[in-house]
């Protein structure tokens, strides 16, 4: 049972305890909450239709609430945990990333893209990561800490007004910003289910994505939960050898493990697993890799998405030129693996994750 001590976020200096916020309690708790101040359950059930119908952005919103009420509970709950650093636009603003300022001081990041048929949010669920994949900004640091399911809610919430104010609705997430969702599978599972709740934002499992370098034990555990989520696995190379020197988590769990675990769960859930391959010129994208790929991935029925490297400041590596790009594609599909090439966006605003967090904390005083 999660209790207030538990939704209390702990931030690194042990002197600042800050209050639980709005996003981080379920249904139930926000009642529990109201009441403590002399609030009806029918108030508990406006507010929570402010806080995910109306998208309220604080409490001073919830205008069916008495105003002695609204004050009462700001008193000791927080509405938002996330307030906006700075927002950039990319590809003719259809592709918007936020930078976030936690109640602690640190940066979560967050990337919005409209497309003709959907609108999709990339969702941060840690600061930093402790993965460290050789080609990523955001491991570059190591991990500062986890992000509450509010705090995931937030960077949700957000993306939800800015699409409404285009008269769009999202309707697809992905959990590939920082972090890696099985090493705070806690609040990830709480997050989702808070989406996925009718009554909430009634976000629907199946367009929601999670996506992992490889934990073999999240991957496990998602298994045995009832969420209809989809699961993409951040493979990247398809021997041991290779993938060793760029998903440090590979020596523990590696490939013919990591594959194992997707079968069993693909043959439990009946759902079936799309595979991540950043493709970098001259580490992992030669035609002998390719073949490689095809024989360890063919009759398993997955989907590759082929994602050309995003170049990073920090990083040696290198996107291949859009021929090998096309020719690495090729000898999947021809092998029988179906398979995407899909161009990040946002280039030019380091939309790679963990690029703009490093590069804003490189420039701010
Ligand atoms: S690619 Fe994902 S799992 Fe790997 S270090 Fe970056 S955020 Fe972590």
């Amino acid at each position: 049972m999660t209790t207030q001590t538990d939704i209390l976020v702990q931030p690194r200096s042990p002197s600042r305890r800050l209050l639980a916020t709005y996003y981080d309690l379920s249904a139930d708790e926000i009642e529990t909450h109201l009441r403590a101040h002399g609030g009806q359950p029918f108030r508990a059930r406006q507010a929570e239709e402010w806080a995910w119908k109306h998208l309220a952005r604080d409490f001073s919103d919830m205008r069916t609430l008495p105003a002695a009420l609204r004050d009462a509970i700001a008193t000791d709950l927080t509405f938002d945990p996330l307030t906006l650093e700075r927002d950039f636009e990319a590809d003719q603003g259809d592709t918007v990333k936020m930078l976030y300022r936690t109640r602690d001081g640190q940066l979560v990041e967050t990337v919005l893209m409209f497309y003709p048929d959907r609108v999709t949010v990339c969702v941060s669920c840690q600061v930093g990561c402790a993965v460290g994949c050789a080609f990523c900004a955001t491991g570059l640091g190591g991990l500062e800490r986890n992000l509450t399911a509010g705090e995931m809610i937030s960077q949700v919430i957000d993306a939800s007004r800015r699409a409404r104010a285009r008269d769009r609705e999202l309707t697809n997430l992905v959990m590939m910003g920082m972090g890696e969702p099985f090493q705070n599978l806690n609040e990830t599972l709480k997050f989702v289910r808070s989406l996925n709740d009718p009554n909430r934002l009634g976000f629907g499992a199946r367009r929601i994505t999670i996506s992992t370098s490889g934990i073999v034990p999240g991957i496990e555990k998602l298994a045995a939960e009832p969420l209809q989520v989809n699961l993409a696995v951040s493979l990247h190379a398809p021997n041991n050898a290779l993938r060793d020197t760029l998903v440090p988590i590979n020596k523990r769990w590696p490939v013919e493990t990591l594959m194992a675990a997707i079968d069993a769960y693909m043959k439990k859930t009946g759902r079936r697993v799309s595979i991540e391959y950043a493709l970098m010129k001259g580490i992992n994208s030669n035609d002998a890799t390719a073949i490689e790929l095809a024989q360890l991935l063919k009759g398993r029925h997955m989907h590759v998405n082929i994602i050309p490297f995003n170049p990073v400041d920090l990083l040696p590596f290198e996107r291949p030129q859009p021929a090998d790009i096309d020719r690495f594609a090729a000898i999947l599909t021809d092998h029988g693996v179906p398979a995407t090439v899909r161009y990040s966006r946002g280039l030019e605003i380091a939309a790679a994750c963990g690029q703009l967090r490093a590069r804003h904390e490189a420039i701010s005083p």
